[in-house]
Order: structure tokens, then sequence, then C-alpha cells
């Protein structure tokens, strides 16, 4: 998609995208021309997912998850942990997109993403649907 053609996703249209009733059977091919609406929902990320992005070395979770958290969240990298889990919750940006979505509504970190976001929609809060297909916005958008 080219920069110039880059619009935010309307509010509305990404309004109630945790209501897992209104998914939609996921079927290959809905990404095609979908505007990342999955990567509208909270993303957890594990330690393991930081080494790979480049954001954490190897032990560093290791030697202390605490202090860890506490470099991302001031790298605005994740927004929170939970310590029980072990599960980082990267951080959103003001429209509630990943803050890894770039502005041509692709992944910036794609070769690197997540363990959930290669596995999603086989794993995710509805395994097997996808939030996309009740949002599609208007062929104008
Ligand atoms: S890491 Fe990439 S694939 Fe995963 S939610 Fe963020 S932008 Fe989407």
């Amino acid at each position: 998609m080219n920069q110039k053609h880059y619009q935010q996703i309307p509010a509305k249209l990404t309004e109630g995208l945790d209501r897992l009733s209104r998914w939609q059977p996921y079927s290959p091919g809905m990404c095609n021309g979908c505007l990342s609406y999955c990567c509208h929902l909270p993303v957890e990320a594990t330690a393991e997912d930081m080494v790979r992005l480049g954001l954490a070395e190897e032990g560093e979770y290791r030697a202390s998850p605490k202090r860890l958290f506490k470099k991302l969240l001031a790298q605005k990298v994740v927004s929170s942990f939970r310590m029980k889990s072990g599960l980082f919750t990267i951080a959103q940006k003001s429209d509630g997109s990943c803050g890894f979505l770039g502005a041509d509504r692709r992944c910036t970190v794609y070769e690197k993403r997540p363990a959930v976001c290669r596995r999603f929609p086989e794993i995710g809060p509805r395994p097997g649907f996808c939030p996309a297909r009740k949002f599609s916005p208007s062929p104008s958008v």
C-alpha cells in the first residue's frame, strides 16, 4: 500500500474488536486487502520474543524480569507485564494499533514478530476466528 494512501482506520470500525461473538471464521484470502484489524488487538509477547526482536539480551529476563520490564517500558515498547505468566503486552498507539504497525499498515518487524502473531488466528482469543470481516471499511477507505 502506498504511504500517501494511508488512512487511519476510523474509530467506529475498530470499536468492539474485542467482541469475539462478532468475529468471522477465518479462511485463506481474508487477509487480502484487510487493514490489519488483528494488529489492533492487544499482543502478548514472551521474553523469547523480545530477544528475537533484538530488544533484550539472552538471559536478561532470567537475571531480572522486573528490570527488563522497566527497560522496555522506558523504551515505550511494552505497556504492561504479568510476572505470573511472564508475558509482556506490546504498547499500542493512540488508535489502538500495535506499536510495530507501520504507516503502510504492514508489520515493521514481520520477520521477528512475536510468536502469537505468527500463529494467529490458530491461537488467539478465539482460535480459528478473525476480527476483520464485519469491520471492513467501504472501498473508499
Ligand atoms: S507485531 Fe506486527 S504482526 Fe504482530 S500485532 Fe504488531 S504489527 Fe501486527
